[in-house]
């Protein structure tokens, strides 16, 4: 596994992580095992980074993380989000001590905001999630879904912190990104952190050229998985809940593509 520095932080977490909307439906016991024993393979195979959210699953998804991270919880560093309808400063707060009882943690290493909300002041949010930080609730602050504009400004309402990371769709299928805010991130020192990083699971073969597979003998997905993180500034975080797609996605930044070949990926 390769890692990457997060943000302007002395905190280094896997290229890729992995996320876990879905995870938390299941149909009974042994299907939550599963999902459990996906995350902990990720972790073995040296995934530090995973990401989740109090909306997902309705906070079962935090609690099957929470299971899985149990004794390895200093391995492990978990994101997790508030919801655009928690941005009051009071809201923050509550939303974040129950998010640390579903985790079954004393700390979340970086809580993001999940989707912005124009009619909730970013300053008011913001200094929630300072206060979070001052009582060791939360270690590092990120947003996601946010334009640069937005961005500016979440920047300018955290006088103490660091804005260390923009979670952003993006993937082969979804480049929009590119256009503003990954050069603003690279140039800014933000992490991107990629989501839906597999186009939801729908493959897009055409624009993955057989050549590079049969040369770096990789899969398709792993194709998809290296190119998107081709920027020192992006991590992905693509979810699975089967242990041998996360074996897959996990060994996906094991080899490089050149530039030229990256350039190729893509095209159609
Ligand atoms: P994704 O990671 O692009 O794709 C997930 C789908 O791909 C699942 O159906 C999964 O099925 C399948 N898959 C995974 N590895 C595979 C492999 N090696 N071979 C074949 N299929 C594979 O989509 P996503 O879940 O939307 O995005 C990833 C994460 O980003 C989420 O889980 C969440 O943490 C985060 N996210 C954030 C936001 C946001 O607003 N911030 C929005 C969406 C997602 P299996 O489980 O069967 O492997």
């Amino acid at each position: 596994m390769e890692y990457r520095r997060l943000g302007r932080t002395e905190e280094y977490v896997s290229t890729m992580g992995m996320g876990t909307w879905k995870i938390g439906v299941y149909s009974g016991p042994s299907e939550r095992a599963t999902q459990v024993q996906a995350l902990k393979r990720g972790i073995e195979l040296g995934c530090n980074l995973i990401d989740t959210a109090e909306m997902y699953a309705g906070g079962r998804s935090e609690e099957v993380v929470g299971e899985a991270i149990e004794d390895l919880r200093k391995d492990v560093f978990i994101a997790s989000k508030v919801s655009p309808n928690n941005l009051h400063h009071d809201d923050v707060i509550a939303a974040c001590n129950k998010s640390l009882k579903r985790l079954r943690t004393r700390y979340i290493d970086l809580y993001q905001i999940h989707w912005p909300n124009s009619t909730i002041p970013i300053k008011e949010t913001m200094s929630a999630m300072e206060a979070l930080v001052r009582e060791g609730k939360v270690r590092y602050i990120g947003v996601s879904n946010f334009s640069v504009e937005q961005t500016e400004e979440a920047r300018a309402a955290l006088p103490k912190s660091e804005l260390v990371s923009n979670q952003v769709e993006y993937s082969l299928t979804n480049r929009s990104s590119e256009t503003q805010v990954l050069p603003y991130c690279e140039k800014n020192g933000l992490t991107l952190i990629a989501y839906s990083p597999l186009a939801k699971g729908t493959l897009p073969e055409w624009l993955i050229p057989k050549a590079i597979c049969a040369k770096y003998k990789v899969t398709p997905v792993q194709v998809m998985l290296n190119w998107v993180t081709r920027s020192k500034s992006v991590v992905a975080i693509p979810k699975s809940a089967n242990i041998r797609h996360v074996e897959e996605n996990m060994s996906s930044v094991a080899v490089q593509f050149s530039d030229e070949e990256y350039g190729l990926i893509g095209r159609n």
